[in-house]
């Protein structure tokens, strides 16, 4: 088998030819046993015509030859013979003359020995002839006897010659018979067999070919049928059937992969079309002749286009002429509508964007982006609510929403755009205001009166300046205006601001409150006081400060020695902080006395600064700034803690009071704080007192509150400071349980002229008895003052008359000396 497979090739082609080269063998063979059949005949039948046919018809001659001389001959002993004689003799000489040719030439045809019996004969001829002439008839009978016998024997002997010849000649035909025979059932048999073979062959190839080839043609169908799941047969086959298996195997690989293309494809198609149609803008896709190529949903719904519009295919020409027929638009005019009338773009390189209003007022966004091809993509948006919103932000980003002016952001804007506008020449003002008591309105009557009062405050100020002013409110009861106009002198601005003045401090109608307030205005002028927008508010903010600290209500323009005092305001708020961490603050005290008794029942404790330069500077300069910049919280942990620490040490019940200011309630550090110094001092509770101011109060926060109630909780008393300076009613005071009210010195100081600071003192003394409140009047210099105070019921008395604010050295010296306390007073 081996060797067969071997010997087979293994292509068809090869099989092929080695099927037709099998026949060619197989004819050869016949067409050699033919021709070798052919060519032994010829021979057989050459041997034959050359000895046996030959030999007969020599035989068949001399057998007549002899016949012919035996006649002669036997006829020489007769009489009417004998007148012939010679010619008879010389007819047999003529004979044995041809027979002697022949013997001498066709030897090979004669029967073996016949030339010595035809030598005999011829002798015995003679013996007849010489008999015959010599006339005896014995003797001539008896040659001629003898002659006979020769005769005979010679023919017996030609005719047995001749008979054997033609029964070889007779055995060689059949023997050629036989071959022939022979020849034919060989070739039949062999072309049997070849037809057999090269049959089944054949049959087996066509059949293996052609079973395997449908076996292909239908794995093709069903690849072509997109089943790429067929299996490829005959791959491991060597011939070209296995070629076409692997052709088709790559094909079905390919299909595979165009399958799985394909699958891709589809899948990216969907996703794409759920991407298309789930867009939040309208896509459209337009090829070079102005067809649709696609768009999405978005698209569709954007221009409530039909869905027959929105085939692929679509010119655009019947969209538009769809659109503008529907909207009652004139095609031609429609070009600002809607963007594909923007005709004069299509077609443009590159890319635009663009913003259409239609005509039912939405607003459209369109980017257009040309393609490579000729076509174009456009994206559409619904940018109404957008644009809608982004105006609003826009407003709000510019407008303060309380009054509706223009906030700093805008005003900034404005004023940067009016400095890089103004030309030589042109002046204008920057108006910086601020509004005094505004926060005791805010705090007194709540915010909500405090919005309305902001918003009436607005509306003066727009009633004070031109359309071509810009009012602006840069935050609480911050506002600023810019007067502008061709030129606006320092005397315009100031009448501007005069007029506002004047304007703010008439009374405001608050959710049913009369409210009066004022203003502060600080007033710069462009561009003599700065150059750029920064500089001009900066020093407009100087000049307000200046404002406000020269007793408000006068407006002021800027100078430069302001700026000097802003930056000596900014020195000194750097020196408090140095002073805070070199110990230049002490505390000094001032006693608070017994009217009814002139003991001293308390102290209060006034911080002192000893500036290192300047020497002592008064709380009502450090103060307010450490207010204003935080610093409070540890000058307040300082005060606490030393005044605890001094109070410790006092002798008997001896209470101190403690100023806080409203920015140490911001956390509950204030109440941490002074459990720590009670705790470090070890200070009675009840020897600990709080002032605070009206103010506090009025902020009206519960944080405040529940500080003030922690501490009162604490046993520390907490007395109201100042009361009468604020705005706040009268039915404040139930809103926390103070344990003192101490009157302003402000009423104290004119109780001698005013009759009415009498009454007022008088009934604030009769409210706080009422209320269960001692009452404190601050500020007794003089004798008068003392016996006012005492007339109108104040309970306790502080002031120069008793006693100055002293260091706590001399405090407790005094008190060691048990001096009356007018002499503490010379003394300090
Ligand atoms: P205040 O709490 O009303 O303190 C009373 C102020 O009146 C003190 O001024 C005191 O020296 C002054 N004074 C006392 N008797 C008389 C008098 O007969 N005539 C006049 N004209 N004045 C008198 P001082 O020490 O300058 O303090 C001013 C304000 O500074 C205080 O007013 C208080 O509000 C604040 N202050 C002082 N020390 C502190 C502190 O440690 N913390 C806080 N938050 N504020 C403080
Ligand atoms: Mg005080
Ligand atoms: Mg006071």
């Amino acid at each position: 088998m081996m060797r067969l497979s071997r010997v087979v090739p293994r292509s068809i082609a090869g099989k092929l030819y080695l099927l037709a080269a099998l026949a060619v063998l197989v004819v050869s063979a016949f067409s050699a046993a033919t021709v070798n059949y052919a060519r032994n005949a010829e021979r057989v039948v050459q041997r034959l015509e050359s000895t046996a046919i030959r030999a007969a018809e020599i035989n068949s001659e001399l057998a007549m030859l002899l016949e012919r001389h035996h006649r002669l001959i036997s006829a020489a002993n007769k009489t009417e013979i004998r007148q012939r004689y010679r010619s008879n003799i010389w007819d047999a000489g003529n004979v044995l003359a041809n027979i002697a040719d022949l013997t001498m030439f066709e030897e090979a045809a004669l029967p073996p020995g016949f030339a010595g019996q035809f030598a005999q004969l011829k002798a015995q001829t003679d013996h007849v002839l010489r008999d015959v002439a010599s006339g005896d008839r014995m003797r001539t009978s008896r040659a001629l006897a003898d002659y006979t016998q020769t005769a005979n024997r010679l023919r017996d002997q030609m005719d047995a010659h001749r008979w054997k010849n033609l029964s070889t000649l007779r055995e060689t035909i059949a023997d050629l018979r036989n071959r022939a025979k022979t020849l034919i059932g060989s070739i039949l048999v062999a072309a049997l067999a070849a037809a057999c073979v090269t049959g089944l062959v054949s049959y087996y190839l066509v059949e293996d070919i052609v079973a395997r080839v449908k076996s292909i043609s239908r794995a093709m169908r069903l690849l072509a049928g997109s089943n790429t799941d067929v299996r490829i047969p005959s791959l491991s086959d060597s011939d070209e059937i296995g070629e076409m298996a692997r052709s088709v195997q790559i094909f079905k690989s390919n299909a595979v992969n165009l399958m799985g293309s394909k699958r891709q494809i589809e899948k990216l198609n969907g996703w794409l079309d759920i991407a298309l149609n789930n867009m939040t803008r309208g896509l459209s896709m337009f090829d070079a002749g102005r067809r649709l190529v696609v768009c999405n949903s978005a698209y569709r719904e954007i221009y409530a286009l039909p869905p027959w519009l929105t085939e692929p295919g679509t010119p655009l020409a019947e969209i538009l002429d769809f659109w503008c027929r529907r909207e009652g638009l004139d095609l031609g005019l429609a070009g600002g509508g809607w963007h594909p009338c923007n005709r004069d773009d299509i077609g443009k390189d590159g890319h635009y964007s663009r913003l259409h209003t239609l005509p039912d007022g939405r607003m459209i966004s369109v980017d257009y982006q040309q393609l490579r091809d000729g076509g174009w993509v456009d994206l559409h948006e619904d940018v109404t609510e957008e644009r809608l919103a982004e105006a609003r932000i826009e407003q709000l980003a510019t407008t303060d929403a309380m009054t509706g002016l223009a906030n700093r952001h805008r005003f900034m804007e404005r004023l940067s755009a009016a400095l890089s506008h103004s030309r030589d020449g042109d002046t204008f003002a920057v108006l910086w205001l601020d509004l005094d008591r505004f926060k005791d309105v805010n705090d007194g009557y709540g915010h909500p009166a405090g919005d309305v009062l902001l918003k009436l405050v607005a509306e003066r100020l727009l009633s004070c300046v031109r359309e071509v002013d810009q009012v602006a409110r840069l935050g609480g009861d911050e506002f600023a205006i810019l007067v502008s106009g061709k030129t606006v002198c320092e005397a315009a601005a100031l009448t501007v601001a005069q007029r506002i003045t004047a304007l703010i401090e008439e009374p405001f109608a608050v959710i049913g409150h009369t409210v009066h307030i004022g203003v502060s205005i600080g007033i710069a002028m462009v561009p003599r006081h700065g150059a750029t927008a920064d500089d001009i508010i900066r020093n407009a903010d100087i000049a307000l400060y200046q404002a406000k600290s020269e007793g408000r209500g006068i407006p002021i323009v800027f100078q430069s020695e302001f700026e000097q005092k802003a930056n000596a305001r900014r020195r000194l708020e750097v020196d408090l902080k140095t002073a805070i961490n070199e110990g230049q603050l002490e505390l000094y005290y001032q006693p608070i006395i017994s009217l009814a008794s002139r003991d001293i029942v308390a102290c209060e404790a006034l911080m002192r600064w000893r500036h290192p330069d300047r020497g002592f500077i008064s709380p009502a300069e450090f103060i307010p700034l450490a207010e204003e910049t935080g610093l409070i919280r540890a000058l307040g942990k300082f005060a606490i803690r030393h005044a605890c620490r001094d109070a410790s040490a006092w002798p008997g019940s001896l209470k101190v009071a403690i100023n806080l200011s409203a920015a140490q309630f911001t956390s509950f550090d204030l109440v941490t704080d002074v459990l720590a110094a009670l705790a470090e001092t070890g200070l009675a509770p009840n020897r600990l007192e709080f002032e605070v101011t009206e103010s506090l109060l009025l902020r009206d926060e519960s944080k405040t509150h529940e500080i003030l109630h922690k501490l009162r909780d604490m046993g520390v008393s907490i007395a109201l400071d100042d009361f009468g300076t604020g705005y706040a009613s009268l039915s404040y005071l139930t809103r926390f349980p103070f344990d003192k009210i101490k009157i302003d010195q402000t009423f104290v100081r004119d109780l001698p002229d005013r009759p009415d600071c009498v009454a007022i003192v008088r009934a604030v003394a009769a409210l706080a008895a009422n209320l269960g409140m001692t009452t404190v009047a601050e500020g007794i210099e003089t004798e008068r003052h003392l016996q006012l105070v005492e007339e109108a019921g104040c309970d306790l008395g502080q002031g120069y008359l008793f006693c100055r604010p002293v260091p706590n050295a001399d405090f407790l010296a005094f008190i060691g000396r048990s001096a009356p306390v007018t002499s503490l007073a010379q003394a300090s």
